[in-house]
């Protein structure tokens, strides 16, 4: 069974960056399962993808657009320490969420001047280029409760 919208993947893949780093891999652990057509999984990696078979192999390049986008310098915020009540140890690399008028969001501490925080919003991956490489493990039809959440059940899945 090729890969289509609605498919079922198990794969196992390694990522890498530009430098060849190893940013993560799902080796040693068990494989990703995804819902294909769904936004589970970035846009570009779904695209190599689609009409692969299990046991198929491939390493693809994927752009910022096609990934996590690209890194946008006004999502940089400067906050003062006195703003983060009842945390003493703040750390470069800590993530903090907040609550603003569009929800949650996500930031990461990405510098500390003296009483001043820097706070990045942009996706730890922006403006990377991803490297990935993949070996598709199974490929199945998705169950008609699996497309009304729009992810996978089962092993691997959610609702485990
Ligand atoms: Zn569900």
């Amino acid at each position: 069974m090729k890969i289509a919208n609605k498919s079922v993947v198990s794969i196992h893949y390694t990522l890498k960056n530009d430098e060849g780093q190893i940013l993560d891999t799902s080796e040693g652990r068990e494989p990703l399962f995804y819902l294909h057509g769904y936004q589970n999984i970035i846009s570009g990696l779904e695209e190599a993808l689609t009409d692969k078979s299990a046991g198929d192999q491939i390493s693809v390049s994927i752009p910022p657009e096609k990934a996590y986008g690209e890194r946008i310098e006004e999502a940089v915020l400067q906050v003062n320490r006195d703003q983060f009540e009842g945390i003493d140890d703040i750390q470069v690399g800590m993530e903090v969420q907040t609550q603003g008028e569009q929800g949650i969001q996500l930031f990461t501490v990405s510098k500390i001047m003296g009483d001043t925080i820097f706070l990045d919003g942009n996706h730890p991956l922006a403006g990377e280029t991803l490297h990935f490489d993949v070996s598709v493990q199974e490929v199945r039809p998705a169950t008609e409760e699996e497309l009304a959440h729009g992810h996978v059940h089962g092993p691997g899945g959610h609702h485990h």
